[in-house]
C-alpha cells in the first residue's frame, strides 16, 4: 500500500476510535488544530511520563518546572524571537495560497529524490540479484543527473537561507519552474518573512493593555526561572531544568495532520554547564536522546541524526533526530549548543546579573546551554503511524479476515488490560469484575461484556491493547484465564495470581526506563 493511502487511513482510525478530533469539528474544524481523545490522551500522558521519568528521575542534577505560558513580553526580544523567529514565505497568486519557501524547495528536492529511489527500484528489478546499488548509483547517467540537481538545489537553498536572500530564495523557485500544487501556474510574489509568534492583549482596556505573546516554546520559562531554580535547589552546575508544556505558532504550512499544528506541546531539558565544554555535553546529549528514542523499539532504521547546515542565531551546534513518517524522514526532536545566548541575553534585556559562581573553578561565569527539545504531538505521531498494522489472519475453517491492530509499544498502550467474561451469567460476570477490581488501582484496565470475544478481541486491538483476558467456566473451578497477547494473538492458561506480575513486567514505564539504565 502507498504511504499515502496507510497514512490517511491512520488519520480516520484515529478518529474513528478516540485517539485524535480535528479541533472544534462541529463548527467546521479550526485549521491545524487538534484534540486528544479518550485513548489519545492516554497514549500521550504516557509519552510524557516516559519522558519525565527519564529526565528528572533517572537524573539525580535534572528538576522540572512548569512555567506560566504568559511571560513578560521583553523576554520574546531577549530571545530573539521578535526579530527573527521569521519563515520566509511566498504567495501564489492564482490559488491565493501561501507557502513557506523552504518547505516548496525541500518538497521538490524530495520529488527528485523520489526520482532516483524508482531509478534504482527498476534496475534492480531487471538486474535481480547480481544488481550492486551503490555502483548503480555512482555510474548511471540518470540518477547522476538527477542527484547533481538535487544537490545543485540544496546547496543555494542553504546559502540563501543562511543569507537571509529573500531574491534568491524567489529565483530558486522561478528557476526550477515550481508551479503551485493548487493552481498548476508560476504566479508567484515576492517572497516575504512572517513571524511566526500570536499575540494577544493583557490588561481589560485594549487601549492600555500591553501586546503579550503566546510561547513558542518552552525553553524561555526555564530560561528567566535559572536563578531560581539554581539558587531554591541548591543546584550545582552541570545541572537541568525539565519541562513540559503548551507552545503556539502560526505556522504557515500547516498540514501533514498532528505533525505541525498551531498549539502543539514540547517537553524540553535546558542542561547548563560550564562554557568550554559545551560539545563533550552535545555529544553526550546526543547519544542519549537516541536511546531514549531506541528504547522504544520502533525500528532498528527508523531514527537517524540530521546535523543543521544553517545554525539559529544562538547556537553553535544542532542536530534533529529524524524518524521515518509515512511521508518520509522528518525532525522529530532538536538537540541544540544554544552557548550562553539565552542567559546573556536575559542578562542584558532585565539588567539582573545571571550568573553561576563555580566553587571548584573559583570563578562567576554566564552557564553554557544544551538543549534537547521534542514535540509531545510529533513523538505521538512516530508511535501511531508505527503501531498501525493491518493484517490478514487465515482461521481455523480455512476463511480469511482482517484486523487492524495498533502495536504500540505496551508500556505505552492506553489500555493495558481487557477483561472479558465469556458470557454475563453463570457468575462469570462477578468473577471478571472482582480481578477488575484487584488490578484497576495500578493498571488502566477496561471491563467489556457485549459482543462474542472475537470482536471484543478486534476492539481492543484497535486502540492497542497488549492484552486481553477471558473469563470462563474453568476460571470458577481452577482460578485461571486464558491470556491473549495482541501482536501474535497467541493464547495461554494462566492463574489469575500471576496476571499483576506479567503486567508490571510488561506494561510499566519502569520497563522501558530499565533500558536506559
Ligand atoms: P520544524 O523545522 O519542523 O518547523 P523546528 O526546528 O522549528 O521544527 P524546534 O523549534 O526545534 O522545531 O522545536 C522543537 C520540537 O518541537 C520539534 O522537534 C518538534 O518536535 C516540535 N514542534 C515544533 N513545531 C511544531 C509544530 N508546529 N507542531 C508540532 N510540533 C512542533
Amino acid at each position: 500500500m502507498a504511504n499515502d493511502d496507510l497514512f490517511k487511513k491512520l488519520i480516520s482510525h484515529t478518529k474513528e476510535y478516540g485517539f485524535i478530533f480535528p479541533s472544534s469539528e462541529i463548527y467546521d474544524g479550526l485549521s491545524a488544530v487538534y484534540d486528544y481523545g479518550q485513548y489519545g490522551v492516554e497514549l500521550k500522558n504516557n509519552i510524557k511520563k516516559f519522558w519525565w521519568d527519564s529526565m528528572v528521575l533517572l537524573h539525580e542534577n535534572i528538576v522540572g518546572i512548569d512555567s506560566a505560558i504568559f511571560m513578560h513580553p521583553r523576554i520574546w526580544e531577549a530571545s530573539g524571537h521578535v526579530g527573527a523567529f521569521n519563515d520566509p514565505l511566498i504567495d501564489n497568486k492564482d490559488s491565493k495560497k501561501r507557502y513557506r519557501v523552504d518547505v516548496l524547495i525541500e518538497d521538490h528536492i524530495q520529488k527528485l529524490e523520489d526520482k532516483i529511489t524508482k531509478e534504482v527500484e527498476k534496475a534492480a528489478k531487471r538486474f535481480g540479484e547480481s544488481f550492486n546499488e551503490e555502483m548503480y548509483k555512482t555510474t548511471n547517467p540518470r540518477v547522476l543527473e538527477i542527484q547533481g540537481e538535487v544537490d545543485k538545489v540544496r546547496t543555494r537553498l542553504v546559502d540563501a537561507l543562511k543569507a537571509d536572500n529573500l531574491e534568491e530564495l524567489k529565483q530558486i523557485i522561478l528557476d526550477t519552474e515550481l508551479v503551485c500544487p493548487i493552481s498548476g501556474t508560476r504566479n508567484w510574489t515576492d517572497v516575504r518573512q512572517f513571524n511566526l509568534m500570536f499575540d494577544t492583549k493583557l490588561g481589560s482596556v485594549t487601549d492600555e493593555a500591553n501586546t503579550i505573546y503566546l510561547r513558542p516554546e518552552t525553553a524561555q520559562g526555564i530560561f528567566v526561572n535559572f536563578l531560581n531554580v539554581q539558587k531554591s535547589g541548591r543546584m550545582k552546575i552541570p545541572f537541568g531544568i525539565a519541562q513540559i508544556g503548551k507552545a503556539f505558532r502560526n505556522e504557515i504550512v500547516a498540514r501533514q495532520f498532528i505533525f505541525r499544528m498551531r498549539e502543539f506541546e514540547q517537553m524540553e531539558m535546558q542542561f547548563f554547564i560550564a562554557p568550554g565544554t559545551e560539545m563533550e555535553w552535545f555529544k553526550h546529549w546526543k547519544e542519549l536522546r537516541m536511546k531514549w528514542h531506541k528504547s522504544l523499539g520502533l525500528g532498528d532504521k527508523k531514527h537517524r541524526f540530521h546535523d543543521h547546515e544553517k545554525l539559529a542565531h544562538y547556537a553553535n551546534a544542532a542536530t534533529d533526530i529524524e524518524f521515518e513518517f509515512p511521508f518520509g524522514f522528518k525532525e522529530v526532536e532538536g538537540i541544540h549548543s544554544r552557548t550562553d545566548f539565552d542567559l546573556g541575553s536575559h542578562q542584558k534585556f532585565s539588567g539582573k546579573k545571571i550568573t553561576y559562581f563555580d566553587p571548584e573553578k573559583n570563578e562567576s561565569y554566564v552557564p553554557y546551554v544544551i538543549e534537547t527539545s521534542i514535540g509531545v504531538d510529533r513523538m505521538v505521531l512516530c508511535v501511531l503511524s508505527n503501531a498501525f498494522t493491518e493484517e490478514k489472519i487465515t482461521k481455523e475453517d480455512g476463511s480469511v479476515d482482517e484486523r487492524v491492530v495498533l502495536k504500540i509499544p505496551a508500556a505505552l498502550a492506553p489500555v493495558k488490560l481487557a477483561i472479558f467474561p465469556l458470557v454475563k451469567k453463570d457468575g462469570l460476570s462477578e468473577k471478571a469484575r472482582e480481578i477488575h477490581n484487584a488490578l484497576r488501582f495500578e493498571f488502566n484496565c477496561q471491563y467489556e461484556e457485549k459482543d462474542t470475544i472475537g470482536r471484543r478481541y478486534r476492539r481492543q486491538d484497535a486502540i492497542g491493547t497488549p492484552f486481553c483476558i477471558t473469563i470462563d467456566h474453568t476460571t470458577l473451578e481452577d482460578d485461571t484465564v486464558t491470556l491473549r497477547y495482541r501482536d501474535t494473538m497467541e493464547q495461554e492458561r494462566i492463574p489469575v495470581s500471576k496476571l499483576r506480575e506479567i503486567l508490571s513486567d510488561k506494561v510499566s514505564i519502569r520497563t522501558l526506563l530499565q533500558k536506559l539504565g
